[in-house]
């Protein structure tokens, strides 16, 4: 098999896994990159990647955004991850029995180069995964990087899981994206209740060229930030009056990222407060012990593709979700967050849902567990 009838056997079966879009980079064009866009790492005469994308469903994300369910994206968020494992393994056998050439298949979430990258989220300050599939996103033509640091695509926006492997076969690299397809409406930024990156300053910790060309993203502050508002440990609005689905009603924007950074004791504080302190009430407590079992899950296997279903439970990931392709959209999203309301726990546990109609009336209902949920939509 020559490598143009390589390359297209190989992107069918990333399309035929469910993928929508799909790229392949050249070495070459990461060069200039950080050490997470370095092949060789993985792969030693690593030559190409291959990358691909699946985007959320508009539908499950104005359910998740207008907190009506959240099992929808819950449900794809699982599909994605585990199919892009599938997808990479499916690939490196096709492509070491028939060729010559060798392949990596690149873990979707979970794999930091720092050991317990994952789970140590409250310890750790950077943690970079051991390839970067938005670096090679960039490199194999999919789009650039976001103000968020998203990899933004023409097509589906920001709001897509990636997948990838590295291989050593020269393949024939895709064009790369003319424009970036970020406008800077910073409605990643109003939807994210952390503050983990900045409004207005770009980062300057380390340059990000790929192709030759400069990647322009927000500051980030320290990934702990990011760690517990994407676990559901804090969620709240700074104007109090919005959660993510959490029931930890705690908002980090109001601590500076340097704040944050120079001081671990609020990082031991707010564990203390969510998993310890017996004025926050049991059932918060028992929902945050769950949400650091999971993570402590993922961190055993060190890939997120591997995680049941059941400690699948996306509560922020907002930035990234809320980052469609049409503007249009993505500013209503915005606004069925602003009105969603918040989440509280009952007295068993079971989240429900306390908002305000536009009438000002308090209205209160239990979005479907997940139990209700997928016996109801058994497919
Ligand atoms: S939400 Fe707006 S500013 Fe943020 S990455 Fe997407 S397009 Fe860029
Ligand atoms: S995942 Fe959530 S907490 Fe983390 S940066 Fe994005 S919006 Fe903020």
């Amino acid at each position: 098999m020559n490598l143009k009838e390589l390359k297209q056997e190989v992107n069918n079966i990333v399309l035929d896994g469910g993928a929508k879009l799909v790229g392949v980079g050249r070495r070459e064009r990461l060069k200039d990159a950080p050490p997470s866009g370095d092949m060789e790492y993985c792969l030693p005469d690593a030559q190409s990647c291959i990358i691909w994308a699946y985007p959320n469903p508009i539908e499950a994300l104005e359910n998740y955004f207008s907190k009506k369910e959240r099992m929808s994206i819950k449900k794809f968020q699982h599909f994605a991850y585990k199919s892009a494992w599938d997808t990479g393994l499916k690939l490196k056998e096709f492509i070491e029995e028939n060729s010559i050439y060798k392949a990596f298949v690149v873990i979707p979430n979970g794999k930091y180069r720092k050991a317990g990258g994952y789970t140590n989220f409250m310890k750790v300050d950077q943690a970079y995964p051991r390839f970067s599939l938005r670096y090679g996103g960039v490199a194999a033509g999919l789009g650039h990087l976001g103000w968020s640091g998203n990899l933004v695509t023409k097509e589906f926006g920001g709001s897509i899981y990636l997948g990838g492997i590295l291989t050593t076969a020269p393949l024939e690299p895709d064009p790369m994206a003319k424009e970036n397809y970020c406008n800077n409406c910073k409605i990643c930024w109003q939807s994210c209740t952390t503050g983990y990156f900045e409004k207005d300053l770009e980062e300057a910790q380390q340059e990000v060229i790929i192709g030759g060309k400069r990647e322009v993203y927000a500051k980030r502050g320290t990934y702990s930030k990011c760690g517990n508002g994407c676990a559901g440990l804090s969620g709240l609005s700074e104007d109090g009056k919005w959660t993510t689905w959490t029931a930890d009603h705690i908002c980090l924007k109001e601590y500076a990222n340097e704040e944050w950074e120079a001081n671990p004791s609020l990082k031991r504080e707010l564990i203390r407060k969510v998993i310890v302190d017996k004025n926050t009430p049991k059932k918060i407590r028992n929902f945050n012990k769950k949400i650091l079992k999971s993570y402590a899950g993922v961190g055993t296997t060190e890939n997120v593709a591997l995680r049941p279903l059941e400690d699948t439970n996306p509560r922020c990931g907002n930035c990234n979700f809320i980052c469609v392709a049409d503007l249009k959209k993505r500013v209503e999203l915005l606004k069925l967050l602003k009105t969603s309301g918040k989440v509280f726990l009952d007295e068993n546990g079971r989240e429900y849902v306390k908002k305000l109609k536009k009438d000002g009336e308090e209205i209160i209902y239990y979005p479907p567990t997940e139990e209700e949920f997928f016996n109801t939509n058994s497919n």
